[in-house]
């Protein structure tokens, strides 16, 4: 054969492989795109091949790139394609649990629990655990909390334990009571309080660490089967609202191993960034026992977070302020995590390469997880731990500064400020509340990188109601009013990246995840409105089309 022939031969054979390998893309969005790649903002479409960004594209290209077994999506009129939302904070097998919790967090009245209660009681057997979740009292027209009496009156067959909307505090009757062995004797352990009448008997409800005993029961052994359900329902409930990574904060042992086993299955099409609880020395012992995991399933799961929880929460009046409660005047809130148990674990996670994420709400913790931070990192300087605060809710103007220049990450919820603006100033006083509470803007102008989180369950899990909510700082719901502090109103892009780019930071996962550019994972979600330019009204009823990780179609909405 000549040499020219053999040429030929070569290039027919090369063309022949290269169009048998490359039959079109996997999948083509057409349709307005918004990448958050400041260098190519937008596009006409997006071409997705082995579960990555090939190219944004004019129409025209992207129609070239089709072949016979290429998948075709289109942006609705009005809507965008754009980077998969990041859940910053939130609570994965309290979501997928929610699913068979008793919803309370439309109750209007106690009245109103006892009844929903004494309904749910009548379809569980006898003995079963009922569980709630989501009241709030503040929300009631009598804003008193549901006793122990209350319950009473809605079984004494069944214990029940209502969380109230926050998580910090638990109703119970009498029957739960009895399991957990809580009585008039009952001391108040550190870090929480059982609430007690004045003839010394328990009123049923438990703050903070006190909940623990009771929790511990009514979680005890969950069945494996119910565990899998969950984190299966609550992986479904992201999709459907366009989010492709979830920040657990606060992911059990066994809760990691049957994770692991979904993702490593395939059966878990969210991507997880695990939080492993370290509240405790023993916590702490246990989630460092292994090195962290940076990547499982080539950016499906990692497991490098250590979540502490530095105090309570501002509405069971848990947080820990500087000076006592505006309405509680004998308080300053709850340290659970103290201050050489934070200095121990920054030094072990900055000594072995784990993220510290500390949920600091009052402005003494926020302070004090600072200050150890700040110690640790004086005698092992790391440039990029990326540490977090998590809520960061009452900052003293001091510290705003401080989470730029350790390098801490402001994890927060706009959310929660808008659904804390109602009671927040009773709790902290008008003139703290205007001074520290419940910064966004604020962070940002210190200089710190923020991300946005939900808390879901705590919260609705859509960060598309978690932006309309950083952008007007009113209630998305129209309920409870606003604005709360519309000096701290984010601009449209700060939302947007808090949500998906700063989130995809927050996640060590910048490279690879949080804009739409060539080489990045396809993580995609398609919206019916573009939410740097929608009114806040149209963004929240604009609803989620499709959403697709790592190139995979994992949730298209039926028409
Ligand atoms: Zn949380």
């Amino acid at each position: 054969m000549s040499p020219v022939r053999s040429f030929v031969a070569l290039l027919f054979l090369g063309v022949a492989f290269a169009q048998r390998v490359d039959d079109g893309a996997d999948l083509v969005i057409l349709g307005k795109v918004v990448s958050l790649d400041p260098k190519v903002p937008v596009a006409e479409a997006v071409v997705i091949r082995a579960g990555q960004i090939e190219r944004l594209s004019s129409l025209e290209g992207a129609r070239a790139r089709i072949g016979a077994r290429t998948r075709v999506l289109h942006v609705p009129k009005g809507g965008v394609a754009m980077p998969g939302f990041v859940e910053s904070h939130g609570h994965l097998r309290a979501l997928g649990k929610t699913e068979r919790t008793l919803d309370l967090s439309d109750a209007t009245s106690v009245d109103d629990v006892v009844k929903r209660v004494a309904a749910a009681s009548a379809a569980v057997p006898e003995g079963r655990w009922i569980v709630g979740r989501g009241w709030n009292h503040e929300r009631f027209a009598d804003p008193v909390m549901p006793t122990a009496a209350d319950l009473d009156r809605a079984t004494s067959k069944h214990p029940v334990a209502l969380y109230r909307t926050d998580g910090h505090a638990l109703a119970t009757n009498s029957a739960a009571l009895a399991a957990a062995r809580i009585s008039d004797k009952t001391p108040n352990v550190a870090g929480g309080e059982v609430l007690k009448a004045a003839d010394g008997r328990p009123t049923g409800i438990l703050v903070d660490r006190a909940m623990d005993v009771v929790t511990a029961i009514a979680d005890a052994d969950p069945a494996p089967e119910l565990l899998v359900a969950d984190l299966k329902a609550a992986a479904k409930r992201c999709l459907e609202h366009g989010v492709t990574t979830f920040v657990d904060a606060g992911t059990t042992p066994t809760e990691l191993l049957r994770l692991a086993a979904l993702v490593d299955s395939g059966e878990f099409a969210v991507r997880v960034h695990a939080l492993l609880h370290a509240s405790t020395p023993d916590e702490l012992a246990a989630a460092t026992a292994r090195p962290p995991i940076l990547d499982l399933s080539n950016g499906r799961l990692s497991v490098r977070g250590l979540k502490i929880s530095a105090d309570g929460a501002l509405g069971s009046r848990g947080a820990a302020l500087n000076t006592p409660y505006d309405d509680r005047p004998g308080s300053t809130g709850l340290i659970l995590a103290p201050l050489p148990h934070l200095l121990t674990a920054a030094r072990k996670a900055l000594a072995e390469g784990w993220q510290l994420c500390v949920h600091a709400i009052g402005d003494r913790a926020n302070g004090m997880v600072l200050d150890a931070i700040e110690a640790a990192l004086a005698e092992r300087p790391v440039a990029d731990h990326r540490f977090r605060i998590e809520h960061a809710q009452v900052v003293s103007p001091k510290d705003l500064g401080r989470f730029a220049k350790l390098g801490v990450i402001a994890s927060i919820q706009p959310c929660h400020a808008t659904s804390d603006g109602p009671w927040a100033p009773k709790r902290l006083g008008a003139a703290r509340y205007a001074e520290m509470g419940y910064p966004a803007r604020s962070l940002l102008d210190a200089g710190a990188r923020i991300t946005l989180g939900t808390d879901t369950p705590v919260e609705p899990l859509s960060p598309i109601r978690n932006i309309v909510a950083a952008i007007t700082r009113w209630d998305p719901d129209g309920v409870l009013g606003g604005p709360f502090k519309a000096e701290e109103r984010l601009n449209r892009f700060e939302a947007v990246a808090g949500v998906t780019t700063w989130g995809a930071y927050a996640t060590f996962a910048e490279k690879r995840r949080g804009v739409l550019k060539p080489g990045m994972d396809a993580d995609v979600v398609i919206l019916e409105a573009d939410p740097l330019t929608a009114t806040p009204a149209s963004l929240m009823r604009a609803k989620v089309v499709a959403t697709i990780v790592a190139g995979k179609v994992a949730f298209e909405r039926t028409p």
